[in-house]
């Protein structure tokens, strides 16, 4: 798999004050939805001064680093703020075929540490008021020592793979009739080949052997990092449980439809399959 790297024109850099005097990018979020132009543009995100420019006030604001040497911030809103004229609110997930890849993956970023800023106000250990340790994406508690940092849940996704065929499953809630890839939350005390195994068996009951790294995802809805793997079956009937997994199939390249959509590890995996199994049938 090829991802191009966000460090290649992103420096990010821990809390601090940079300098003023040369328009940022502002990634606003309201209630989650991020603040782009109305207008289908090519430069969606707001570059400006200072967000009064667009008669907005936020709760808080986090200073992200530079891209292609600007300063980046993300703000926060209060909920059910009017977006300016010539902007609107919109669901980062819908935004994915507008934005370039490093304006989505660092969206992405805005929004895992705008929230981490917004949950993590006071210490959850001794309820009083953190404080943002210096130089650092950390906060800490001035009576406890308590230390937080952003919060980032991973998560393997794995496809597993018989002679010429993926091993297609459905989930009891899933968006329509779509179709993906085993996947599940690593587990404390896990490492990443066991999770894969023990949700290969809880989801369809069977046996994986000869587990190999894919590719990563950072996946910030709201805070995963998805890791991708691909795995032999090995032994084991097909078994569902019905209630959170309704179907599992065997599918050649003929077979495949209703996938996820292309933003997503899982497909970039079934696609993977596909273009490696296309002579085969
Ligand atoms: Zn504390």
């Amino acid at each position: 798999m090829h991802r191009e790297s966000l460090y290649k024109r992103y420096i990010p850099s821990a809390p601090s004050t940079p300098s003023k005097g040369q328009p940022a990018y502002w990634f606003v979020f309201c209630s989650d939805n991020l603040l782009v132009t109305a207008e289908k543009s090519t430069a969606p995100i707001p570059c400006l001064m200072d967000l009064a420019d667009l008669n907005l006030s936020p709760i808080r604001t986090q200073y992200l680093g530079t891209l292609d040497g600007r300063a980046c911030y993300s703000a926060e809103l209060l909920p059910q703020s009017i977006a300016p004229e010539g902007y609107v609110f919109s669901d980062l997930r819908s935004l994915y075929a507008r934005f370039d890849e490093d304006i989505f993956r660092l969206a992405g970023r805005a929004l895992q540490i705008m929230s981490w800023d917004q949950s993590h106000q006071y210490c959850g250990r001794c309820g009083h008021p953190t404080e943002q340790l210096q130089g650092e994406m950390a906060k800490t508690c001035p009576i406890c020592q308590f230390t937080s940092y952003p919060r980032i849940s991973p998560v393997t996704s794995v496809a597993v793979l018989k002679d010429d065929t993926i091993l297609l499953i459905r989930h009891a809630g899933s968006r329509g009739r779509m179709r993906t890839i085993v996947a599940g939350f690593l587990e404390p005390g896990e490492t990443l080949e066991e999770c894969v195994k023990r949700e290969v068996l809880e989801e369809v009951g069977l046996q994986v052997k000869n587990i190999k790294y894919f590719g990563s995802q950072p996946w910030p809805f709201p805070n995963s990092l998805m890791i991708g793997f691909t795995a032999e079956y090995e032994s084991g009937e097909i078994q569902v449980d019905g209630k959170e997994v309704t179907e599992a199939a065997w599918c050649n390249v003929t077979s495949i439809s209703d996938i996820p959509p292309r933003m997503s590890i899982s497909r970039e995996i079934i696609d993977w399959f596909i273009e490696n199994h296309s002579n085969s049938v």
